[in-house]
């Protein structure tokens, strides 16, 4: 792939069940340069990419270096979706837009009590969502004018969400032919 038909990496980020993969799957389908989307928890486990299991937590535990390691060439080659739940571990110099979803905590309750979650991973994921914790950590890890904070409870939310994460890629696009011509 050459430097002018490369497209941005796309950080989508958010509390667990704010809709992370769905905004992704779908931006994967509407974007105008192809973005191959990366389900990062997913993504890790195919590759055995966990250090341990946390019982009490449900939860696994990356080997964060080797994550890093692995997802560098495809970083290089660009046109990617990020999708994870934390992103503080991603260098700045590898994110061109960073969206954080944000859901309403009942909303997200029911959620993730229909993922099958149990009560206390419930709690935490709700707790860290009033918190804003995902936001906070977005914030202090990428310039402010790339972090954006987009709200996803409905149908509506999602569509034009992505409606707008496209004119952002076509602008970003344009932005680099002026750069590269
Ligand atoms: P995440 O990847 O952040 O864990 P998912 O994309 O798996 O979240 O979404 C969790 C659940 O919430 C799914 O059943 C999905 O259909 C629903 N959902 C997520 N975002 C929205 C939205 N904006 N409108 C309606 N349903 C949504």
């Amino acid at each position: 792939m050459s430097t002018q038909t490369k497209g941005p990496v796309i950080i989508i980020t958010g509390t667990p069940g704010t809709g992370k993969t769905t905004h992704a799957q779908l931006l994967a389908e509407e974007s105008p340069v192809p973005l191959k989307h990366i389900n990062v928890g997913q993504w890790a486990k195919e590759r055995d990419l966990y250090e341990s299991y946390d019982e009490e937590w449900q939860s696994h535990t990356v080997d964060e270096d080797r994550l890093l390691d692995e997802l560098e060439p495809l970083v290089a080659e660009g046109g990617l979706i990020l999708d994870w739940h934390t992103c503080e571990l991603f260098p700045e110099r590898w994110a061109d837009l960073v969206v954080v979803l944000r859901c309403d905590h009942t909303q997200l309750w029911e959620r993730l009590e229909k993922r099958g979650y149990a009560l206390k991973k419930i709690q935490e994921n709700n707790e860290a969502e009033i918190m804003e914790v995902v936001l906070d950590e977005a914030r202090s890890s990428y310039p402010a004018d790339i972090v954006v904070e987009l709200k996803s409870e409905g149908t509506d939310d999602l569509e034009s969400n992505v409606a707008r994460i496209v004119q952002w890629i076509h602008a970003w696009l344009k932005d680099r032919e002026k750069i590269s011509g």
